[in-house]
């Protein structure tokens, strides 16, 4: 009875930056691990220094390989892309092009997004906050995607196109996702975690500035999950270095060497958007409380006979 769970992400490259420990010790597990990423990352800007310049027009092929390469060091057990163009970072939201995938309605992408769900059926579904946890365009309307293509898959009345018209025997019943949330890349906590082991360490840290800027902004929330994966962040760093053109080796993503990481904060953050199911923070495990067993036999979600100590 395996376990299912699905990230999605933006662009070509989150997948790396943002829960890709927890998506490696979940492959380890013998967890199926899917990723669904909605845009192509052909605006991307080459941002690592130490990488060869990009013709414009090459900027696409090259975002596929290196995410495939990336997929690869995970391990995901099968990757879906929407193929929407990616919006770009503009600090003047109005520059954002016409038909890019922040532009455009929300209902082919989610109904997009809601065929796979049927199709994959996972437990757990993990995506942006509501903020996009980083001000991007596409990372806001990956929430919106995200959130809209659940209702949609659980909704028995949403024809998704899967149907005998689409080429398909039947169309597939809906599905609902009994837990869903949200990644917390660099909670409060991490990063005051992180600044003072390096100040111990070395007597200096990559996130003073950030701390100081928003100590006063950001309130000091305690994720809902903290998933123990450590061990898994030497995958996480090779999928982040397979992303030639976007990761620097000596730029933000490796300014604290990874044994300190370990030991000081050795945990990807989560804060839960939905639960069919009791979540009692904070959590170790993202299936937490989910009878994965009764769920797929169509019973409630949490009639686990070992959480009721039968
Ligand atoms: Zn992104």
């Amino acid at each position: 009875m395996n376990r299912r769970v699905l990230f999605v992400h933006a662009h070509p490259d989150d997948e790396s930056s943002k829960g890709a420990a927890t998506a490696a010790r979940y492959v380890d597990e013998g967890a199926e691990v899917v990723l669904v990423t909605c845009t192509d990352g052909d605006a991307g800007d080459v941002l690592n220094p130490q990488a060869a310049p990009i013709a414009p027009d090459a900027m696409r092929a090259t975002r596929a390989r290196e995410l495939a390469a990336a997929v690869a060091a995970i391990g995901f057990t099968r990757t879906h892309a929407l193929g929407y163009v990616d919006s770009g970072y503009h600090e003047d939201p109005s520059e954002v092009a016409e038909g890019t995938f922040s532009r455009i309605e929300l209902d082919a992408p989610s109904r997009q997004l809601a065929a796979i769900l049927r199709r994959e059926r996972p437990h757990v579904v993990v995506t942006y906050p509501e903020n996009g946890g980083y001000p991007h365009p596409d990372h806001i309307m990956n929430h919106l995607v995200t959130m809209r293509g659940l209702e949609l898959a659980e909704d028995p009345g949403a024809d998704l196109g899967d149907g005998p018209s689409a080429g398909h025997a039947a169309a597939l019943s809906p599905w609902r996702v009994p837990k869903v949330y949200a990644t917390s890349t660099f909670p409060l906590e991490r990063l005051e975690a992180l600044h003072t082991a390096m100040l111990e360490a070395h007597g200096q840290s990559p996130y003073t500035e950030w701390l100081e800027s928003r100590a006063d902004k950001v309130p000091a929330e305690v994720p809902d999950a903290r998933v123990r994966c450590g061990e898994h962040f030497s995958r996480r760093d090779a999928a982040l270095l397979a992303h030639v053109s976007q990761i620097d080796p000596d730029g933000f993503w490796f300014g604290v060497p990874r044994d300190l990481e370990r030991e000081h904060y050795p945990y990807e953050a989560y804060t839960v958007l939905r639960s069919d199911v009791l979540v009692q923070p904070v959590e170790d495990d993202l299936f937490a409380g989910l009878n994965v067993a009764a769920i797929d036999r169509g019973q409630d979600p949490a009639t686990a006979p070992t959480a009721r100590g039968a």
